[in-house]
């Protein structure tokens, strides 16, 4: 079980300029979802992977301190949300570098990373590994306006520099990709994606599952930033910003019908499966 830990605000479909997307704005929205997800686990003893971004971090410590004293893993989405297309080996690794030293204040090591949007660089792997991170899980083969994943399975495997990737699931029938988790939760529904995580279990020995606390609560429909300005979406993007959110239900129905770990929990399946 995987969360990345994230804004509504980060979100790409709002289009708010990076110095935008800020504390005010978020308004305490992600640590009130993410302290819902946290009673929720706590309920049905889930165990999960917390991808915090960095920005997240700063505004909201006491959310770093909450996910370790409930036994969760904390790993890291970065420090801004922007894909790693709109950065350099640099820019990233000073990412990495400050999201890192962030946790370290709180007595969090990440060992894993998980990119936003599932976007990819050649330089992604080394800066990893020079960071002391292990795992990564920026793979959803799948192929979005925003990736395409399409070139890898769901296996997890070592990529470039000895790092492990785990990504994230889908399940193939013939030329048919399903995905799981987030944005396709809310449009399949929650028996569709149970059925799929214990059918891609069943066939790899590990299912992912992954969302975001935004999407577990009512988001603004009024967004107001700088000089007051309005964020007006065109009519279709409107409806697939809002969708089916909140689905907290969804969730409820998945945690209380499986029994959840998180990536450093998983990672003997992860070598059985490696070893064959
Ligand atoms: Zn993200």
């Amino acid at each position: 079980m995987s969360v990345d830990i994230e804004s509504w605000v980060h979100r790409p479909v709002f289009n708010i300029p990076p110095c935008e997307q800020t504390k005010q704005l978020d308004e305490g929205h992600v640590l009130k979802s993410s302290r819902i997800i946290l009673k929720l686990f706590k309920k049905y003893q889930t165990k999960a992977t917390f991808f915090i971004l960095g920005t997240v971090a700063e505004w909201y410590p006491e959310l770093i301190e909450e996910i370790k004293n409930d036994g969760h893993e904390i790993s890291i989405h970065g420090y801004t949300h922007k894909g790693l297309g709109d950065h350099n080996r640099r820019s990233f690794d000073e990412e990495i570098k400050r999201t890192v030293s962030i946790l370290k204040k709180y007595g969090v090591k990440p060992l894993g990373y998980r990119s936003p949007f599932f976007t990819r660089a050649d330089f992604l792997y080394e800066v990893l590994k020079k960071n002391g991170i292990v795992y990564d899980s920026s793979i959803f083969p799948i192929k979005t306006p925003l990736y395409d994943g399409t070139s890898y399975d769901c296996t997890p495997f070592i990529i470039d520099h000895g790092i492990l990737e785990i990504p994230c699931s889908i399940l193939k029938i013939k030329k048919l990709r399903l995905p799981v988790g987030g944005f396709y939760l809310r449009l399949f529904g929650r028996r569709m994606n149970y059925y799929l995580l214990k059918e891609i279990e069943k066939r790899n020995g590990i299912a992912v599952m992954y969302f975001h606390p935004w999407e577990i609560l009512d988001i603004p429909e009024n967004i107001y930033i700088g000089n007051g300005k309005k964020i007006k979406l065109p009519f279709v993007k409107k409806k697939f910003a809002y969708y089916k959110i909140p689905m907290i239900k969804e969730i409820e129905y998945l945690v209380k019908k499986i029994k959840f770990t998180n990536f450093k929990g998983a990672v003997g399946h992860i070598n059985e499966t490696l070893l064959g």
